[in-house]
């Protein structure tokens, strides 16, 4: 579903991003581990369009029902200068990826509902109707039915990220992207949220997530990688990868963590 080549992000003269490959499968979970400022979140936010790599390519296939054809994103600079990427693939790689935030990122003056039928209405141009319907099944099914008229700030951190996958959902992506989304979480509040993402991962959605819950990881993911310094170090069965790390760097991480 999702293949990565040789991705690089620079922000000024730190490079960020060295060169990351990574490939994802239908219905695959994706655990990106690794310290702080090793670039997991950039990683993230270039797979979504945030931020827009240097150099690289991502290819990402669309719906199942194969009405939308692979797109290959191709970010390396033409004749040593940036030729530019095109708008329109961009554009399918945001459409076919949405991002769930670690501090949820919800607009704070619009309701629950709003919030949740912005992006489809506004930027995917869906009708009003059909999204509307489609916002308060995902709402039910995460138990704020009666909340889709409240305001951000009189929800709890829980109830806040929970709006942040729906809100996620309702766009209708090829990919979930996870940006650490229970780290901002009170402790008996994180339970609820990675619940709620497994039962995401067992019905079948493809999904990369950057996490510190390694107990989550192994559980949940069906692959992990380690990132450090801008690239994967090593990547695998998350079983196997976080009790016997072939790398050195991955076992001083580890070790810190366990
Ligand atoms: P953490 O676990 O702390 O979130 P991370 O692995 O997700 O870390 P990134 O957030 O990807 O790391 O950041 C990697 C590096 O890129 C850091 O040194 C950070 O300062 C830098 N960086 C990220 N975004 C920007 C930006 N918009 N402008 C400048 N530097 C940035």
């Amino acid at each position: 579903l999702l293949t990565v080549r040789g991705l690089q992000k620079s922000f000024g003269s730190n490079q960020v991003l060295k060169s990351v490959d990574l490939t994802v499968a239908r219905g695959q979970v994706l655990a990106l581990i690794g310290p702080s400022g090793s670039g997991k979140t950039t990683v993230l936010r270039c797979l979504n369009g945030l931020e827009i790599a240097d150099g690289g390519t991502i290819e990402i296939v669309g719906a199942e029902d194969a009405t939308h054809a692979p797109v290959v994103i191709d970010f390396a600079p033409a004749h040593g200068k940036r030729a530019g990427v095109p708008k329109k693939a961009l554009g399918t790689l945001r459409d076919r990826s949405a991002m769930v935030f670690q501090h949820y990122n919800l607009f704070p003056h619009k309701t629950v509902l709003e919030n949740v039928m912005e992006g489809p209405v506004v930027v995917q141009r869906r009708p009003r109707a059909e999204v509307e319907a489609e916002a308060l099944q995902l709402l039910d099914r995460v138990g704020l039915g009666d909340k889709r008229d409240s305001y951000p700030f009189e929800l709890s951190g829980g109830q806040q990220q929970r709006v942040g996958i729906v809100r996620a959902l309702a766009l209708r992506p090829t990919l979930l992207l996870f940006d650490e989304p229970t780290s901002a979480l009170d402790p008996e509040l994180v339970g609820d949220v990675l619940r709620l993402i497994k039962e995401l991962a067992g019905e079948g959605w493809t999904m990369v997530i950057v996490t510190h819950e390694l107990e989550f990881a192994r559980e949940v993911a069906t692959e992990v990688a380690f990132v450090d310094g801008g690239t994967i170090v090593e990547h695998g069965d998350p079983k196997e990868l976080l009790r016997n790390p072939q790398h050195e760097r991955t076992r001083q991480f580890l070790h810190r963590l366990l």
